[in-house]
C-alpha cells in the first residue's frame, strides 16, 4: 500500500508540473494542447462571472492554433482545431465580428481538408455550413471581407450579452449534433482520465520464459516506462504491481474498480511452441472463437486460485460484460499503435489483430479493458529485442499512443466542458 500512496503523490506532483509546460519553447504537442485547454477552462470560468473581452476569446482560440502550427502531424491537431473553432464561434456569437466567424470556418475547413480521417470531419462540415454568412457570395472568399453590407437575414445567432448571474459553469456552445454510430461513452462525453496498468505475473509466477528473459520482469519494466509517459502527460495512472511480487489475477481488476479507473490495460508477452511465430495481438474479454486464443487464455489463467466451481460466475460475468464495444475500440487502437510503433525496429512483426478470450484478469473489470500480448518471448529475434531498453521504451510509447488516441476519440463526439 505505501509504495502506491507514494506513487500517487509523485504523480500528482508530475501532473502539476506538466500543466506549466505549455509556455516552454520546445513544448510538446501534449503540453501545448493541455495549456490551451487550461486557458479555455479559465476563460469559461471567468465568463460565468462577468463579460470576457473579445481579445481573450481570440487569445484562447489562438492557443489551439499554435498546437496546429507547431505540431501539424500530432494526434492533437484535429482536437485543437475543433476546440479552437468552437471558441471562435462563441466569440462571433457574443460580439458579432465577422472575423471570428471567418476564423472558425478556417479551422473547420482545415479539419476537412487536411485531416480527412479525423472523427471530427462530419461535425466540422456541419458546423461550417451553419456558420456561413447569410449573404453568401458565390465564392467562399467572400466570407473574409468584413465590409459586406447588412445581410438580408440576421446571423443565425444574435450576439447576446453574457448572463448577469451564472453561478454554475455554463456551456455556451451547444454541442453540434452527433452523426453516425457513436458509443454510449462517447455520447455522454466520458473521458478516460484514470488508467490502471497491469504488468502480468510476478513473484513466484515468472510468466512465459525465453532465452535469458522472463515475461514478469519485462512487462514490469514496460509498465513503469508507460507510467512515466502517462504521468508526464497528466494522465492519472495506477499500477497493479511495482515490484517483483505476486498479485492474484482476480485482485487486479478489483484494483481498477477500487480506483474507479476509466481504462484497464494488462500487459503480457506471448509464447508459442512454434519458434518462428512473432508479433503482437490484443485481447478483449469474451468467449474464445479460435483454439489459439483459447491456448493463450489457458496459459495466462494458469495462476488463478479459482476452481471449476466458479466457472458459472465467470461465464455470467463474460455474458454481462457491458464494456465490450468500448474494449474492442480500445483494443483496436492498442493493436494499431503497437504494430505502427514496433515495425520500424521489428520488420518481420506479424499483426495478429484483435482477438477475444476468457481471461480471468479481465473478469469483473467494469471499465473498458484490454490485454495486450506485445511480443513472443519464444521467438529468438523478439526475445533479443525484449532485452533492450530501446525496444521496451518503444512498446511503452506505443501503448501510451493508444491511450492518447482513445482519450481523443472519446472527446471527439461532443464538445463538452471538461469537468
Ligand atoms: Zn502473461
Amino acid at each position: 500500500m505505501r509504495p502506491n500512496l507514494r506513487a500517487t503523490v509523485l504523480l500528482a506532483l508530475l501532473s502539476a508540473a506538466s500543466s506549466q509546460a505549455g509556455q516552454r519553447a520546445g513544448a510538446t504537442a501534449a503540453e501545448l494542447y493541455s495549456a490551451a485547454v487550461a486557458r479555455e477552462d479559465a476563460l469559461h470560468a471567468a465568463a460565468g462571472r462577468a463579460p470576457v473581452p473579445l481579445k481573450d476569446y481570440r487569445a484562447a482560440a489562438n492557443a489551439y492554433d499554435s498546437v496546429v502550427r507547431r505540431h501539424p502531424t500530432s494526434g492533437y491537431v484535429d482536437d485543437a482545431l475543433w476546440r479552437g473553432a468552437a471558441l471562435a464561434r462563441e466569440a462571433f456569437e457574443r460580439y458579432g465580428d465577422d472575423r471570428d466567424r471567418a476564423t472558425a470556418r478556417r479551422m473547420l475547413a482545415l479539419i476537412v481538408s487536411d485531416y480527412p480521417l479525423s472523427p471530427f470531419v462530419p461535425k466540422a462540415r456541419d458546423l461550417a455550413s451553419r456558420l456561413q454568412p447569410a449573404a453568401q457570395a458565390p465564392t467562399e472568399k467572400g466570407a473574409e471581407k468584413p465590409a459586406t453590407p447588412a445581410p438580408a437575414q440576421p446571423p443565425p445567432a444574435v450576439p447576446k450579452p453574457p448572463p448577469a448571474t451564472a453561478p454554475a459553469a455554463v456551456s455556451p456552445v451547444p454541442p453540434p449534433p452527433v452523426r453516425g454510430p457513436v458509443s454510449l461513452a462517447r455520447q455522454l462525453g466520458l473521458g478516460a482520465a484514470k488508467i490502471v496498468v497491469d504488468p502480468g505475473h510476478g513473484g513466484h509466477d515468472p510468466g512465459a520464459l525465453g532465452a535469458g528473459v522472463s515475461e514478469a520482469e519485462t512487462v514490469l519494466d514496460i509498465a513503469l516506462r508507460l507510467e512515466t509517459l502517462l504521468a508526464t502527460a497528466g494522465v492519472d495512472v495506477v499500477l497493479t504491481r511495482r515490484s517483483d511480487e505476486f498479485v492474484p489475477l482476480e485482485k487486479r481488476p478489483a484494483i481498477a474498480t477500487r480506483e474507479q479507473a476509466d481504462l484497464f490495460l494488462s500487459i503480457h508477452i506471448n509464447a508459442s511452441r512454434v519458434q518462428s511465430v512473432r508479433g503482437v495481438e490484443s485481447y478483449v474479454l469474451n468467449f474464445a472463437t479460435d483454439s489459439n486464443a483459447e491456448a493463450v487464455a489457458a496459459r495466462e489463467n494458469a495462476s488463478t486460485e479459482q476452481t471449476i466451481s466458479s466457472l458459472p460466475e465467470i461465464v455470467k460475468a463474460i455474458a454481462l460484460h457491458s464494456k465490450l464495444d468500448e474494449s474492442r475500440s480500445f483494443a483496436g487502437l492498442v493493436q494499431r499503435a503497437l504494430v505502427a510503433g514496433l515495425r520500424p525496429a521489428n520488420k518481420a512483426l506479424t499483426d495478429h489483430g484483435v482477438k477475444q478470450a476468457p481471461f480471468v484478469v479481465l473478469v469483473g473489470a467494469n471499465m473498458p479493458s484490454v490485454l495486450a500480448e506485445v511480443a513472443f518471448i519464444t521467438n529468438p529475434q523478439e526475445a533479443r529485442l525484449l532485452k533492450t531498453p530501446a525496444y521496451r521504451q518503444r512498446i511503452a510509447q506505443s501503448l501510451f499512443d493508444a491511450v492518447r488516441s482513445y482519450q481523443i476519440s472519446l472527446k471527439s463526439a461532443a464538445l463538452l466542458p471538461r469537468r
